[in-house]
């Protein structure tokens, strides 16, 4: 026998498997709500013109192509602090804040995940029900016990914020629990700024450790505000990790663009936990990509191409608004009689719209409407095309 005769099959990654029957689905009038990514007016990933711009002026200047130093761009890495914690915030002033280019926000994680693995491997790493459907996986790779906080209540589609509370209190203290800081993926709903403040307290209450996972920055309400709730834990004087992601609000998802960001509690501390992230990142991929973070880091770098960017991103999430009411009131007019406000409510790209995995399927199979089992929705991939074909369908298997 080989060495690779008893490696097991690994389990398919579910929303690529989605896509993949998607792609194959010969019907011309398919629709793929699956997909996590922005799609513009007519349906499509857009290249955003400020990125188009800078891509041109980059291609001008003919740079040669070296490694970039361990931690990446230094500009991206304040910029990307600027664009998180503001630019008066306490751990910035300070010194507290340590930030490094990643591989997106997955690498990000990755490499919080694993400098945290370095410093309390016995901790328990605490993720939302339901949420991203890597964080179990990614923190149980990087050796962690992963359980699961209430989150979602299917009875009022809103947050079950008092089980949550309850089992956060409960959680051993210096537990590491991972927030999604706006935009919630899957369930679009977020916290309200009350409740942020009551978990800003439990959590400095039981030493926990938070690490917020900002994906969708700008897909909310602004890009101020979206970041609302990492500025308020920042303040608390408490350790606390932040992984961002750029790949949804630069439309550049295969760039790997992304940034670990670590507030310390002690700016002596600051130039020690840089090393060790520097030292993951060595042994890991050595040095991060160049082209994505020159785009991003340009953006950040020109106040005009900066106000651009915010422009593209109102549009981009001003578009996803008008879809949600556009979506309900086309529900109502196709017979809907429940109440479906909740979809207004949500933020960001997705909808848990309640559907059973059973309207799901009769979705997918009798008018080629590709859903998640779970209920979510992309509300980025609906478009005046899609959208009274999506509502009439869904009106019907509501019935
Ligand atoms: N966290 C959440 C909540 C996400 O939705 C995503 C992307 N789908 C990520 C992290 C990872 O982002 P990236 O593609 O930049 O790795």
């Amino acid at each position: 026998t080989s060495l690779f005769d008893s490696v097991p099959q690994a389990p398919r990654d579910p929303i690529l498997g989605l896509n993949e029957q998607f792609n194959t689905d010969p019907r011309p009038h398919k629709v793929n709500l699956g997909v996590g990514v922005y799609y513009d007016a007519q349906g499509r990933m857009p290249l955003l013109p400020v990125v188009a711009q800078v891509e041109q002026d980059l291609a001008d200047q003919s740079a040669a192509r070296g490694y970039l130093p361990i931690d990446g761009i230094h500009n991206y890495n304040l910029g990307a602090q600027q664009l998180l914690l503001g630019s008066t915030s306490s751990p910035l002033t300070e010194q507290r804040a340590v930030t490094v280019q990643s591989l997106g926000g997955t690498g990000a994680l990755k490499l919080g995940a694993d400098f945290l693995q370095s410093l309390c491997p016995n901790a328990t790493v605490a993720i939302s029900n339901p949420s991203w459907e890597n964080h179990r996986a990614l923190f149980e790779k990087a050796g962690f016990t992963v359980v699961e906080y209430p989150y979602y209540d299917a009875n009022t589609r809103g947050l079950d914020f008092e089980a949550m509370c309850s089992f956060l209190e409960q959680l051993p203290d210096q537990s590491i629990v991972v927030l999604h800081a706006c935009c919630h993926n899957p369930t679009g709903i977020d916290p309200t700024a009350e409740q942020w403040q009551v978990l800003a307290e439990l959590l400095v209450a039981k030493q926990h450790i938070p690490f917020m996972d900002i994906a969708y920055q700008g897909f909310g309400t602004g890009l101020a505000e979206d970041a609302a709730a990492v500025r308020l834990l920042a303040e608390q004087g408490i350790p606390m990790l932040v992984s961002s992601s750029f790949s949804k609000s630069f439309a550049l998802y295969g760039e790997r663009v992304g940034a670990l960001t670590v507030i310390t509690t002690d700016a002596a501390q600051s130039p020690r936990v840089l090393s060790q992230l520097k030292r993951l990142a060595r042994t890991n991929y050595s040095n991060p990509p160049t082209h994505g973070a020159k785009i991003v880091s340009t953006v950040f770098g020109q106040p005009e191409r900066f106000q651009q960017w915010t422009q593209e991103l109102q549009h981009m999430r001003e578009r996803i608004q008008s879809m949600r009411q556009q979506l309900v009131v086309k529900l109502k007019e196709h017979g809907v009689v429940q109440n479906m406000d909740f979809i207004l409510q949500q933020k960001g790209m997705f909808s848990y719209s309640g559907l059973s995995q059973e309207q799901v399927h009769t979705l997918r199979d009798e008018d080629a409407i590709y859903i998640l089992d779970t209920g979510r929705i992309c509300v980025a991939a609906l478009n005046a095309h899609n959208i009274d074909t999506v509502a009439a369908a869904i009106a019907r298997v509501l019935r």
